[in-house]
């Protein structure tokens, strides 16, 4: 049995939207299919599509998804902790737990007010996108206005962030935005789901000078098992290992972790249907001679530490 500590997933909002139940599920991860690995923590992103809102707006959609990971965190008690420091993951992980960390996939689920950042930190948020795919008053995305970096209100909303302990997430933020963030960024930042630009040419996926800043600044950068960003034709799992190999050798060996993107992608072409699938990339890797103290840092350790 291997560990398994991801940083991203979109689990919550498929239960909101199917009624699916995080206990038992046909969606690709579930407490039930988690019991199956030696330690299992996961980070749950809170995600709406701001291009379409609810009637009622974000920040109520925003207390929806956190109401449901809540509901599914409680229900399930036996199975599952909500955990808000390092002291209590690994508290969980010795109950034989699910450790369950919060994060917050895009500032527009606070309609990007800052004074909102306070009620989100007391939730227990760990990670907080600047964007998604679309731009918002923070920043340019990856997919919109590109060139745009960190407005006035990004920089506050950053600083906001980092006093209340929450890390800045780059994953879907402009090119732009991201030099912002790494350049007054005082602790560190992170990309809960981006692969290697160098290996598949998508803007979703980072530069090897912005791996290197987020390497020099002690952040993480977890790998993401969207097919569309692993290769751009015909992804396979030796692509995905690609991308891990590619992070190790430009000195990733403590940045690098997993954020596969479970629930928010479809990465069967890789043999990985569900979490049940993640021992597969810790077999193709071990199979080209990394050790098992390194992949150990990969799969737990270097996201264990940010907390
Ligand atoms: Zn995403």
């Amino acid at each position: 049995m291997i560990p398994y500590f991801d940083a991203h997933c979109d689990t919550v909002s498929r239960c909101l939207q199917s009624g699916a139940l995080l206990r038992r599920n046909h969606l690709q991860l579930d407490l039930i299919r988690d019991r199956s690995f030696a330690r299992r923590a996961q980070t749950f992103a809170l995600f709406h599509n701001g291009a379409n809102p609810p009637p009622d707006g974000m920040w109520a959609q925003c207390r929806r998804l956190y109401d449901r990971f809540c509901r599914e965190t409680a229900e399930n008690a036996d199975l599952v902790a909500r955990c808000f420091t390092g002291a209590q993951i690994d508290e969980a992980v010795s109950a034989g737990k699910t450790a369950a960390l919060l994060s917050i996939e895009g500032a527009e689920l606070l309609e990007c007010r800052i004074e909102l950042v306070d009620t989100v930190a007391a939730w227990g948020v760990k990670l907080l996108n600047l964007t998604w795919n679309h731009r918002n008053l923070l920043s340019g995305s990856n997919r919109e206005d590109p060139e745009q970096g960190l407005t006035e209100e990004g920089r506050s909303f950053v600083q906001a962030l980092e006093s209340r302990g929450i890390y800045a997430d780059v994953s879907h933020l402009s090119d732009a935005g991201f030099w912002d963030l790494a350049h007054m960024a005082k602790r560190p930042i992170v990309a809960s789901h981006s692969n290697a630009r160098s290996v598949c040419r998508h803007s979703r996926n980072l530069t090897d000078d912005q791996f290197r800043a987020i390497r020099d600044l002690g952040g993480v950068v977890g790998l993401n098992f969207c097919p569309a960003f692993v290769a751009e034709n015909g992804p396979s799992l030796d692509d995905l290992v690609h991308h891990a190999e590619h992070f190790l050798a430009l000195g990733g060996e403590k940045t690098l972790c997993i954020g596969g993107d479970l629930d928010g992608c479809e990465p069967a072409a890789m043999g990985i249907g569900g979490t049940e699938d993640v021992p597969r990339l810790y077999k193709a890797l071990a199979a080209r001679g990394y050790e098992a103290s390194l992949l150990e840092d990969l799969f737990w350790n270097n996201l264990r530490r940010l907390f």
